[in-house]
Parts: structure tokens; C-alpha cells; sequence
């Protein structure tokens, strides 16, 4: 569902991607690993159109990213096209970045309505079973001021859900919490990942959580994949030195 051909990424001089190229199917759940700065946010960032590469391609359900084809030509995209291509695609990182000034029903309802044009009913019953699904159906009225960290990103799962993403992106979700509400955080994506055929990429350094969820996991470093492979491969049998090291970090 997702193909990244070739992808070269510059930030000024400096060339964080290489030729990069990814393959991810239809349902699978897969995880990217790799050392700081290696560029795993980029490739992220790239699918929700919020980077664009400096070179290549990248397909999202059959239909190219930056361009679109047009009477068998390819042209740059429009805005519009852009826009129905992001809508495949959800995402969750670091800061949750609630709006303040909403209740949490609110928070999850505003883009199904106003983006998605849903009516009010349907967006509040849709975002109710979300909220249900990540475990925060008592706390709907509250603000999110009121909740923990924890309880925070949860809504801000359950606020990329609701819109029915093809694609579901997870990066680091869980590295700006306290360590004691991590668990309850890789909990709820661990069950949307056992109970569900959404596709599902995810950057983490929780290695254990890693093993557990993906089908496949994906090393990167000096801006091309190094290796990749189911995790237990992949996580316990390392065939390069430099996976080898960067998995010697977590021991
Ligand atoms: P981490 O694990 O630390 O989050 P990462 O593998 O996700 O790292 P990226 O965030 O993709 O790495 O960044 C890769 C490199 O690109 C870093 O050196 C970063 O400083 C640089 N970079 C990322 N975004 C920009 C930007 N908008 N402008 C300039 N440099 C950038």
C-alpha cells in the first residue's frame, strides 16, 4: 500500500536519505528502528506529505505522492490531490498537541466534522467507540489539561482513528511520557494492532513493544535500509556489525 522508491532527502548540504526504498502491504504492521538522526521521522514526515523528498518516488494506495497522473502524464500534484492522498493517512507522535480549549469528545469529533463533513451525530458515536477502544470512555467532558500524559496520547489515538485511516503512523509516541505511563499507551496501540487490518507503521526505541507488534521490522542508518526482516531475525540474530551495535544499546 505504501512504495518508497529511490528517496533522497537533503536538509541544506546535509543528505539525511539515500536512496531509500521501502515496500509496506496492505494490513502490515511494521516497525523502523535506527540511530538517532538516521532519518526515521523524515521518511515519516515524507507520507503526510509534511517533507517532500529531494529525489524519488513514493506511491500511496496506487497513487504517487508528489505528483499525479494526468491523461498519462505525470504533473506535479494539486493541492487537492495532495489532500485526498494525506487523507488515507493518520498520525500520532511525540506531542500530542490536543486542542486546549475542547473537551476530549470535542477534540476527536472536530476533524471528522469539519474535514470529513460527517454529521454531528454520526462523528459523536464514531468517536465515542474510539474513545471506548483506548479506554477513556468516562472521561469524554473533561478537558485535556485534566488527564495524564498517558490518557492524552491515548485521545490523540483515538483522534487519528476516527478518521478511518488506510495508513496509521506512529512515531515515538511514547518518548515524551513518564516511564510509568508508557505502558498504558503501547498497550492500546498493541491492541489496535492484534485486532485490526489497518496498516500501521511505527518508529520506537522500546524494542520489547517492537517485537511484539510487527510483522516486520525495518533497520536504517546512513540513510538506507541496512537490514530488515521478521523481528525475531532482525531483533536476536543481527547479520551486520552496525545493527549489531545499535541493538547492543537496549541489552
Ligand atoms: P531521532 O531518533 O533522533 O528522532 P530520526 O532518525 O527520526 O532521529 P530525523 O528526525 O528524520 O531522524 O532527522 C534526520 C536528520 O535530519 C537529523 O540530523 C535532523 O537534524 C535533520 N533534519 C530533520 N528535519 C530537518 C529540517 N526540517 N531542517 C533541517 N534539518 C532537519
Amino acid at each position: 500500500i505504501v512504495r518508497y522508491r529511490g528517496i533522497r532527502k537533503s536538509f541544506s548540504d546535509f543528505e539525511v536519505l539515500k536512496g531509500l526504498d521501502l515496500d509496506i502491504k496492505q494490513g502490515e504492521k511494521i516497525t523502523i528502528i535506527g540511530p538517532s538522526g538516521s532519518g526515521k521521522t523524515t521518511i515519516i514526515r515524507m507520507l503526510m506529505t509534511l517533507e517532500e523528498p529531494t529525489s524519488g518516488t513514493i506511491i500511496v494506495d496506487g497513487e504517487p505522492l508528489w505528483h499525479q497522473e494526468v491523461k498519462g502524464e505525470l504533473i506535479i500534484a494539486s493541492e487537492k490531490h495532495l489532500r485526498k492522498v494525506r487523507g488515507k493517512i493518520g498520525m500520532v507522535f511525540q506531542q500530542y498537541n490536543l486542542f486546549p480549549h475542547m473537551t476530549i469528545l470535542k477534540n476527536v469529533t472536530e476533524a471528522p466534522v469539519h474535514v470529513l463533513g460527517m454529521p454531528k451525530q454520526e462523528a459523536k458515536e464514531r468517536a465515542l467507540a474510539m474513545l471506548e477502544k483506548v479506554g477513556l470512555k468516562d472521561q469524554v467532558h473533561k478537558y485535556p489539561i485534566q488527564l495524564s500524559g498517558g490518557q492524552q496520547q491515548r485521545v490523540a489515538i483515538a483522534r487519528a482513528l476516527v478518521m478511518e485511516p488506510k495508513v496509521m503512523l506512529f512515531d515515538e509516541v511514547t518518548s515524551a511520557l513518564d516511564p510509568e505511563l508508557v505502558g498504558e499507551v503501547l498497550n492500546v496501540i498493541k491492541d489496535i494492532a492484534h485486532t485490526t487490518n489497518m496498516t500501521m507503521i511505527l518508529v520506537t526505541h522500546e524494542m520489547d513493544f517492537a517485537r511484539e507488534i510487527s510483522d516486520r521490522v525495518v533497520f536504517i542508518d546512513k540513510g538506507k535500509v541496512v537490514e530488515q526482516g521478521p523481528p525475531e531475525q532482525v531483533l536476536e540474530n543481527p547479520k551486520t556489525e552496525r545493527l549489531n551495535t545499535f541493538l547492543k544499546r537496549f541489552r
